[in-house]
């Protein structure tokens, strides 16, 4: 029997059982593919609007929960969380990832520009995303600032990078403080591999992560490069190698920033790859490929996950259960034509909001996305009816729980972390005190 099985390993799966592992606990980590944080940029959004722009996330945390008490009878997952576990959260994160992978602070939100030339609000980012960072506070000018030159390079084999639409856009962004950025685009030549016309962003990701490759593109870099220019590229600068971009940028001898592309993206697919790494370093017992079918229960307590493994399921044991299964893009949750939403591995109830889940104006929130389970703040999972356990030693974190427009608010990766480690640290404390 272990102490703990973490079901799903995506951000908040990880982070939980690297925590619960360091506690002392024994872990099983079951997970039946990878989860979002392989495909995203690399960030670590707390809040980034409400709706509108968020400058100082836990300083506005409680006029944001405000408004979503008086929008919705669904607690929002921060309002279980608090800001305390926000920082705590992303402070552990940021530590276990170390400062060659994240930077940032979860007070202050800054802007970054996006694929499509738009600032986006984040609280941390990799540090190959710092010399492109505008500040959301006039008093502390970022990295770029009104009149600050950008040069947006293209990579011509990597398809998924327009850099005219990008400076074109980034040119027309009013600054927080006032004024706006200088733009241009160009472009450089990188085949992944000789003679290639079409290279995807991870290989040329893994290219640049050997240093006899790098000299090609630092060359043309220097070349196209005007004096006082940032340069700006599509976020494939190493994939494996930490110190890859730091290498590059220090050849070209100018500001350097990445810019993250559409999924799958290699920041995340870094960060991905050193929690899982740090996991198994930590002796997580990682079951990859292994979806859970549902669990064992009896009196009120879950004893056993069922696993689907070949030729018949295993039913794995613990004291505690920790569902981290991400929400609808994961499957955890899934509509069905009669716009009956069910949470596909242990039939929770779900908090549901009342009235349309879907409405047909394309901009705004949809309500859907804020069903989940409820927790109490323990993330202990609760019946929204009664708010009493529906099982004494079932948890949940991360992108299941109800209550969060997830996309809209650019708070994601926030709520992960939140809950992981407050769910975890549940869970530590109630097994020292003999929880069965
Ligand atoms: C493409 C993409 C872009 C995003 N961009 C942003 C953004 O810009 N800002 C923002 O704030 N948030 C964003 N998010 C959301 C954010 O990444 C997630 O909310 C956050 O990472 C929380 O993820 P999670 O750990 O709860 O679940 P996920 O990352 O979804 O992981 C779920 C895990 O559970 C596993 N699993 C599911 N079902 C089973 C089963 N039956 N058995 C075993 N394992 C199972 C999956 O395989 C996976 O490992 C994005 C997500 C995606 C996918």
């Amino acid at each position: 029997m272990r102490d703990v099985m973490v079901i799903g390993a995506g951000l908040s799966g990880l982070l939980a059982a690297i925590r619960l592992r360091q506690a002392g606990l024994s872990v099983a980590l079951v997970h039946k593919g990878r989860g979002g944080l392989q495909l995203g940029q690399g960030t670590v959004d707390v809040l980034g609007y409400r709706p509108q722009r968020v400058a100082r996330p836990l300083d506005e945390l409680d006029e944001f929960l405000a408004d979503q008490h008086r929008a919705s009878d669904i607690a929002h997952p921060y309002a279980h969380t608090g800001a305390d576990a926000i920082r705590e959260g992303v402070g552990y994160l940021a530590e276990l990832l170390g400062e060659d992978y994240l930077v940032g602070d979860a007070e202050v939100n800054v802007a970054l520009p996006t694929a499509v030339g738009a600032l986006r609000p984040t609280a941390y980012y990799p540090p190959s995303m710092a010399d492109g960072v505008v500040s959301l506070d006039p008093a502390k000018p970022g990295a770029l600032r009104a009149g600050s030159a950008v040069v947006v390079v293209g990579i011509r084999e990597f398809k998924d990078f327009t850099p005219e639409l990008i400076a074109g856009n980034l040119a027309l962004n009013d600054l927080p403080g006032g004024g706006r950025l200088e733009a241009r685009a160009d472009w450089v030549s990188f085949p992944a591999r000789d003679g290639e016309v079409d290279s995807t962003g991870l290989n040329i990701a893994r290219a640049l992560d050997d240093p006899a490759r790098r000299g090609a593109l630092v060359d043309q870099l220097k070349a196209l490069g005007r004096p006082g220019e940032t340069i700006a590229l599509p976020a494939v600068l190493g994939h494996e190698d930490p110190t890859a971009f730091a290498d590059l940028r220090s050849q070209v001898g100018s500001p350097l920033f990445e810019i993250p592309v559409p999924p799958p993206g290699v920041p995340g697919m870094r960060l991905n790859d050193r929690l899982t790494r740090i996991a198994k370093e930590a002796r997580v017992e990682v079951f990859l490929g292994s979806n859970v079918l549902g669990a064992d229960s009896a009196g009120g307590v879950l004893q056993a996950g069922v696993v689907g493994t070949t030729g018949h399921d295993t039913h794995l044991k613990a004291r505690a259960f920790l569902l981290a299964a991400g929400g609808f893009e994961s499957g955890t949750l899934e509509l069905d034509s009669y716009q009956k939403v069910s949470e596909t591995i242990l039939g929770l109830p779900l908090a549901i909001p009342a009235g349309e889940l879907i409405h047909d104006t394309w901009a705004g929130q949809q309500p859907l996305f804020s069903v989940g389970v409820a927790t109490n703040d323990d993330m202990v999972v609760v019946d929204p009816a009664t708010g009493e356990p529906v099982y004494s030693n079932l948890y949940a974190a991360g992108g299941v729980l109800a209550g969060a427009q997830r996309w809209d608010e650019k708070s994601g990766e926030g709520i992960a972390v939140a809950s992981a480690v407050r769910a975890a640290d549940a869970i530590i404390s109630n097994l020292a005190g003999g929880q069965r």
